[in-house]
């Protein structure tokens, strides 16, 4: 096993810009924690899943799509060096294995995989989280992943590229440690799944009325945060910009919890009210994606909860079903 001390980091992924275009959790100077590279701040592994969503290096807020110049059609230009993406929890990684699968269904969104083909993966799990918490090890699904036992960060790798990136790191015999994160990640890497089932289920049972919409609909204020952080939102809507000499089009993440999301020419919307827009931005996950993808497509990564400003993030809304509607049919 290979092993990061903390002061290497700095030097081992300086050496790494050198071959990859490298997106990490950096510490932006207004104290935020974001994906970015090594200029936009110093590097912040620790502090657990980062606000903004990790698969954004792959699906941008806003990315090109062509350009048009003088009547002739340009697609967008390739990544010029190859994605080094650090900074995915586990659950990230669920979600990225998720949007995977959905860009690549059907027309294969040739956009998303020229920035996600060849990209190397690299997760965080260990004593890394919120205070020191820890975050349950992977165990696979990236190309290697940083540890962190407290001290320093374990390196594990799972392909020839994460072999490849760990090769010039020192060795450790921490085979012990490790084994205690693992035995303590056994608990914490299903927190939350139960219920989020059992929501899945009263949606896929027709028990929650249009009342409880209402009710959590009135509380939305239509900020977006929940789907902009979202690792598993994949909606966007097209746009075209005019420059003097050019002319752009770029698509950028839209969002299910606006009034226009579904707004059609004929000015009728299909989800007119709050209660119909919460409710599928609900549903879309619980009940719509199992019955197409055969998976629940929200893993928990947390972020909607944590956004929120009313509180009416995934997690607290299933808590609020399988509160309210099991215990009414049991009645
Ligand atoms: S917890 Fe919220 S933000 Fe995270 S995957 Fe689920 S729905 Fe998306
Ligand atoms: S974060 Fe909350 S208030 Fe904002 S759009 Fe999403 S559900 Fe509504």
């Amino acid at each position: 096993m290979k092993v990061l001390y903390p002061e290497h980091i700095p030097a081992f992924f300086t050496a790494l810009a050198s071959r990859f275009e490298l997106r990490l959790p950096v510490m932006l100077s207004d104290g935020t924690r974001t994906i970015g590279s090594l200029e936009d701040g110093p590097i912040a592994l620790m502090g657990g899943a980062v606000p903004g969503k990790p698969t954004a290096a792959f699906f941008p807020q806003q990315g090109p799509v062509f350009t048009a110049v003088e009547g002739a059609v340009l697609p967008s230009s390739d990544q010029a060096n190859r994605l080094f993406v650090a900074g995915f929890t586990g659950r990230d990684i669920d979600c990225l294995r998720f949007i995977d699968r959905f860009f690549a269904d059907g027309w294969r969104d040739d956009i998303y995989f020229r920035q996600r083909a060849g990209a190397v993966i690299a997760g965080v799990s260990g004593y890394c989280g919120p205070g020191g918490a820890l975050l349950p090890l992977i165990g696979g699904g990236c190309d290697l992943e940083f540890v962190c036992d407290g001290k320093c960060w374990l390196v594990l790798t799972y392909s020839q590229a994460g072999e490849g990136i760990a090769a010039e790191l020192p060795d450790t015999d921490a085979e012990e440690v490790l084994h205690q994160i693992r035995i303590e990640s056994l608990t914490a890497a299903n927190e939350g799944d139960e219920l989020i089932q059992r929501a899945s289920q009263l949606l896929r049972a027709n028990r929650v009325p249009d009342s409880f919409w209402s009710e959590i609909g009135d509380r939305c204020i239509s900020c977006t945060g929940c789907n902009l952080a979202c690792p598993t939102c994949t909606c966007f809507g097209v746009q075209d910009w005019r420059y003097a000499n050019n002319i752009e089009r770029s698509r950028m993440w839209d969002s299910c919890q606006l009034d226009g999301f579904m707004r059609e020419a004929s000015g009728h919307n299909p989800l007119g009210s709050e209660a119909l827009r919460t409710r599928r931005r609900i549903h879309h996950k619980l009940a719509a994606d199992p019955e197409r993808w055969g998976e629940i497509s929200c893993f928990l990564c947390g972020r909607c909860d944590v956004v929120c400003p009313t509180g009416i993030g995934i997690l607290a809304v299933a808590m609020e079903m399988v509160d309210r509607f099991e215990q009414e049919t049991i009645r």
